[in-house]
């Protein structure tokens, strides 16, 4: 039997506006995830998809979802998100999959003018994608009615859950028609995410997509225990290299985000930041300049940065090692997706030499050590304590 992973996207029978839309991207082969959940989801089942950002599991919900939807001008099909970048990423992603269709889609999402979305919704839209809050508002409001809804995805279930959108979600499903097929995506499944799949799919197919067949073994990981001018003397001979078309630096805090970003202009590199503590406006502003490749060195936290897809970024910078291995991960997928090449160098400081030990296994190889790091004193060892018992 041919290996699903091979089958090309026509052993699917698409339909030939998502054929035409598919050349056009680029895209020839079905990545995994997409292989594995195209023909269940296509069927109508329920699922639950086990992927990380990067593994096209925007593509693997969006294309049936394009396949079997009809302009009516009736919500028929919702995908719910954890932030508002992604949900303008996830539109923009399935527009493209649409763009020989007259599905009408809407990106609908807080901090937003909610007269501007309401005047889009009046006019007809088939498809909405949405954070949580903001479709409880909508819905109450009676600007989206969901008594034709028969495809929801919840996407980033376990942000949802980290980001407290759980019950909202919860509350959204219960709304919903009977009937609804539901897929649900996640790149890990904790137990609360797994309740809310056991309370609401239906006989749901798994899948899991592991980590070895997605983003990693394409992106070099490397990590230096430079710190204060030396680590930011690195970064900048880093960024200073024109094998650098892109890179995404990560930050602990709004504030430490805000303060790189400023250093990193006195020395003559253009860089922007983006954290929660800017405008709506402004956050949409600068992801939209980093998409086009206008800005070239963007700096963020987590949150602000959460399943952002950026094809060109060669380079994620850990400025600040990540809280543990998943968010390594998270950030680190922002890199080398499908199929691209990528670099990731993660700063370790002094205490977290547990945590890059909990990486290396997560990722399942050794981290190199930067070249340059090798004349830097190793950390001191840390005083043993005798173990009770
Ligand atoms: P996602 O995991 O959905 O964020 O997608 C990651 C990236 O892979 C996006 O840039 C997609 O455009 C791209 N992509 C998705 N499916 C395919 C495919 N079958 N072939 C090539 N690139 C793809």
């Amino acid at each position: 039997m041919a290996e699903p992973a091979r089958q090309g996207f026509a052993a699917f029978n698409l339909a030939p506006p998502v054929l035409r839309a598919l050349k056009v991207l680029g895209f020839e082969e079905p990545t995994p995830i997409q292989a594995r959940s195209l023909a269940p989801i296509l069927q109508g089942r329920d699922l639950i998809g086990q992927a990380h950002t990067g593994s096209g599991k925007t593509a693997a919900y969006g294309i049936p979802l394009v396949q079997r939807l009809r302009h009516r001008g009736a919500v028929q099909a919702l995908v719910i998100v954890p932030t508002r970048e992604l949900a303008i990423q996830v539109t923009q992603s399935i527009q493209a999959l649409a763009q020989f269709t007259d599905l009408k889609l809407l990106a609908v999402y807080g901090g937003y003018d909610m007269s501007l979305q309401t005047a889009a919704l009046r006019a007809g839209v088939d498809l909405v994608v949405s954070t949580p809050g903001r479709l409880i508002d909508h819905v109450w409001q009676g600007t989206i009615e969901l008594d034709q809804v028969h495809v929801v995805v919840l996407d980033e279930a376990d942000e949802m859950l980290s980001m407290g959108f759980i019950d909202d979600v919860e509350r959204i499903l219960s709304w919903l028609p009977p009937g609804t097929q539901k897929l649900l995506f996640s790149a890990t499944l904790p137990e609360r995410v797994r309740r809310l799949a056991s309370q609401f799919l239906d006989k749901p197919v798994s899948i899991r997509v592991a980590d070895t067949e997605e983003t990693i073994p394409d992106i070099a990981q490397a990590y230096s225990t430079a710190r204060g001018e030396a680590k930011l003397d690195l970064v900048c001979r880093l960024l200073k290299d024109e094998a650098v078309e892109q890179a995404l630096i990560f930050c602990r805090t709004k504030q430490r985000v805000d303060r790189l970003t400023r250093r990193l202009r006195e020395r003559g590199i253009e860089a922007e930041a983006i954290h929660s503590d800017l405008t709506q406006a402004r956050r949409t502003a600068v992801m939209k300049r980093f998409r086009r490749g206008a800005v070239r060195v963007l700096v963020a936290t987590d949150v602000a940065s959460r399943g952002i897809d950026v094809r060109r970024v060669t380079h994620v910078i850990n400025f600040d090692c990540p809280a543990n291995p998943d968010e390594y991960i998270h950030r680190i997928g922002r890199t080398g997706r499908a199929g691209r090449s990528g670099s990731a160098l993660t700063f370790i400081g002094p205490k977290e030499h547990g945590l890059l030990k909990a990486i290396e296994k997560r990722v399942g190889r050794k981290l190199e050590r930067w070249p340059e790091d090798e004349d830097q004193p190793s950390p001191p060892p840390r005083p043993r304590r005798r173990r009770r018992r």
